[in-house]
């Protein structure tokens, strides 16, 4: 098979390729380079079946050249990351709803099979734990930048399942909880790599409110494999599905545990939300996944324990010499 990976120079795009080439597939990526690297895909460029081209998901020409030279796209270009939604919001809505409607678009030509990259952010405030995948979405005002990112995401649903409906166009999409593994930046503010390298540098540990809210850690690799598993199976088309881990642990306990799993002497030092994120920045107190629909479609749940993470992570900074 020939994939067409977009954001494939990004955290979850590198990895996924790396898995596809090591079984045998063909990978073309595109990248804008915006939150992407050329380091995520130095180790992929001398690999057979390996090709990219430098560009954005909104050239709908030249999505539209990609999509042709592939069986099936992985749209994972997207404005990732809380701190660049708040800091540049015209730039979130624009590039997720933009360039998913390109590549539908180039899709529908022959009615190739489109996987689409959505996120927990959807679920909002909503506070029916754990999330399903068919329950109510609950969204904060457009006031707030914030709730820009879940809103556009959730467009890219809709026009994924509308593309399906009403174009024939094979769709399946993937909400991505909390992933984290080697290589993701902490330059987009995502929570464990900025706690690895501040415990490695020895700076604050910078949790942000009261560090009682929750999260759920997925590793990359299991993210990766769930996939490649839902783009083979034939029934998983037409479907919604949380990725994602369900073992939850509060931001200051990840905070004590990136700790200590360095070795550091590292503080813990709040910050308020206001002055981490915009006034009055509200945050999801908890965010867990319920993983029966998956499980269910792929007969695979993520099994990567939160210590394992933490230390390949922890790992992956220490190889590199520092922050990623
Ligand atoms: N966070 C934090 N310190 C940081 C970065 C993030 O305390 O340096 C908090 C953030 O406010 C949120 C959680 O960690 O409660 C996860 O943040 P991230 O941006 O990684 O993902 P989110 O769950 O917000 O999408």
């Amino acid at each position: 098979m020939r994939y067409f990976i977009t954001g494939g120079a990004g955290f979850i795009g590198s990895h996924l390729a790396t898995r596809m080439l090591d079984r045998g597939d063909k990978v073309l990526v595109l990248d804008d380079l915006s939150t992407g690297s050329m380091e995520n895909i130095a180790h992929l460029l001398d690999r057979a079946g390996f090709a990219y081209r430098i560009g954005s998901a909104l050239d709908a020409p030249l999505v539209s050249e990609c999509v042709d030279q592939c069986d099936v796209t992985v749209h994972l270009a997207a404005a990732v990351g809380v701190r660049l939604i708040v800091e540049r919001p015209v730039h979130t809505i624009e590039t997720n709803v933009k360039a998913t409607e390109v590549v539908l678009g180039a899709a529908a030509k022959k009615q190739k099979l489109v996987l689409i990259a959505s996120t927990s952010e959807v679920y909002g405030k909503s506070a029916s734990l754990p999330f399903r995948e068919d329950g109510d979405l609950q969204l904060g005002p457009t006031t707030h930048s914030r709730w820009a990112y879940a809103c556009s995401k959730a467009l890219d649903e809709w026009l994924g399942l509308a593309y399906m409906r009403e174009k024939k166009v094979p769709v399946i999409i993937v909400r991505f909880f909390n992933t984290v593994g080697p290589r993701q930046t902490g330059r987009y503010g995502m929570v464990l790599p900025n706690f690895v390298s501040q415990a490695l540098s020895g700076q604050p540990i910078t949790v942000y409110g009261s560090g009682d809210q929750q999260r759920c850690f997925g590793h990359v690799q299991d993210a990766v494999e769930a996939l490649l598993r839902l783009l083979g199976t034939p029934g998983a088309v037409g479907g919604v599905y949380n990725i994602g881990s369900d073992e939850e642990i509060s931001i200051r306990g990840l905070a004590e545990k990136v700790r200590d799993a360095v070795g550091s002497d590292s503080p813990i030092e709040h910050i308020p939300y206001a002055e981490a994120y915009e006034a009055g920045f509200e945050d999801m107190q908890r965010r867990i996944p319920d993983l029966t629909k998956l499980e269910a479609t792929i007969a695979f749940r993520p099994t990567t324990p939160l210590t394992a993470i933490i230390a390949d992570v922890v790992a992956d900074q220490r190889a590199r010499g520092g922050p990623v």
